[in-house]
């Protein structure tokens, strides 16, 4: 069905090259994209072959892309397994909620695989992506903030980058409180460090999807619901929420129109450089203490990132290396400037 002004566009959500496709009857007739490239479709008027171009390309001349049909039905038969594993609650980063995300490693000796592939409800086989049509969009002043999504490995800085920003402007950012259902300690006030709540009460959220994520730590929950992103919202803050990828999906509605910015390492050479003097709460360390980074902590960042990137990188609308802090810092910020005047291709989805 073609958008407004009879025009459709799509965003690719996969790198494809004529070149390298066996099936295309022509492979000059092809249109090589990226990635995040838009593209205008111009015709679906065969099954397999849909001609398009890019989007602002004032050439007139389409290229053959293969169907989003086809495609998912390629891609279904040479899916790569899924390595991604839920981790039980374990360590606090200094604000907001931690991200659990880690790599599952078999057994050494075994000399396989070193990424296990679990069955879980991380791994969505329907779950294909090649195409998304888009639309152009651009926040109203009198609308509420889109939500801000930040993903990364663990030890990549997104903490420290996310209280930066926060600290820069508390009346304009802010973050979710957490559910719990530990007691409250003295010092602590109800909904100001966590919503304390029963176990009871608890358990029922869960049940009726209350929570966009949730763990267990030491005979107790902690989760973070949908509504406290809303109160952030209903504040008319831009909310900064960082989860383990595998949740961006859900939060990926009209409602929330969410902006999805992945904190990604440098090099491994560049993170022996900067994080020398760092100290990182590894996913290793069931105590969550703080101590330097290991070569391993530095092996893990960066082989959990391409994973996210490979699995994920779809639903990535920025990408931003931590290398110098600073430098990733100021790279952020100009992001969040943008993001309230700029105009965005988003799924049609969220337009009506
Ligand atoms: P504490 O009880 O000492 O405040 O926190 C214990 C643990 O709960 C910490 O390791 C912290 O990372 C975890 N935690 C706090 N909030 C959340 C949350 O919203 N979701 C998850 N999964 N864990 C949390």
């Amino acid at each position: 069905v073609p958008s407004k002004e009879g025009k459709m566009y799509i965003k690719a959500l996969f790198d494809y090259d004529p070149y390298e496709d066996k099936a295309i009857p022509c492979k000059e007739a092809g249109l090589s994209f990226k990635k995040g490239d838009i593209l205008q479709i111009m015709s679906q008027d065969d099954a397999t072959w849909w001609q398009a171009k890019h989007e602002g390309d004032a050439n007139p001349r389409a290229g053959l892309i293969p169907s989003k049909h086809f495609q998912e039905r390629r891609f279904a038969l040479r899916r790569p397994e899924v390595l991604v594993q839920p981790l039980k609650v374990s360590n606090r980063k200094s604000s907001g909620f931690r991200r659990s995300f880690r790599l599952s490693r078999k057994d050494k000796k075994t000399n396989k695989s070193m990424y296990e592939c679990k069955k879980s409800d991380q791994y969505d086989t329907a779950d294909v992506p090649t195409y998304e049509e888009v639309s152009p969009y651009r926040r109203q002043n009198n609308e509420k903030y889109r939500l801000v999504v930040l993903v990364g490995p663990v030890g990549v800085g997104l903490n420290e980058l996310k209280r930066k920003l926060l600290i820069s402007d508390t009346q304009h950012y802010g973050v979710t409180v957490p559910h719990t259902t530990r007691a409250r300690r003295s010092q602590e006030s109800d909904g100001v460090e966590y919503i304390f709540i029963s176990k009871h009460l608890f358990e029922t959220d869960v049940q009726n999807n209350k929570f966009i994520e949730y763990g267990e730590y030491k005979n107790n929950y902690y989760g973070t619901s949908i509504d406290s992103v809303r109160s952030v919202l209903a504040k008319n803050k831009v909310c900064l929420l960082d989860v383990q990828p595998h949740t961006v999906k859900h939060l990926r509605t009209l409602e929330f129109k969410p902006f999805v910015i992945f904190i990604k390492p440098p090099s491994i050479e560049r993170l022996r450089e900067t994080r020398r003097n760092a100290k990182i709460i590894s996913s290793r360390d069931d105590q969550g203490t703080a101590k330097p980074f290991t070569e391993e902590d530095f092996q893990e960042m960066i082989k959990s990132a391409q994973i996210m990137e490979s699995q994920y990188g779809h639903l990535f609308d920025k990408i931003i290396v931590n290398d110098d802090l600073a430098v990733a810092y100021n790279e952020l910020k100009a992001t969040f400037d943008k993001l309230e005047t700029d105009t965005y291709w988003v799924p049609v989805s969220w337009l009506h």
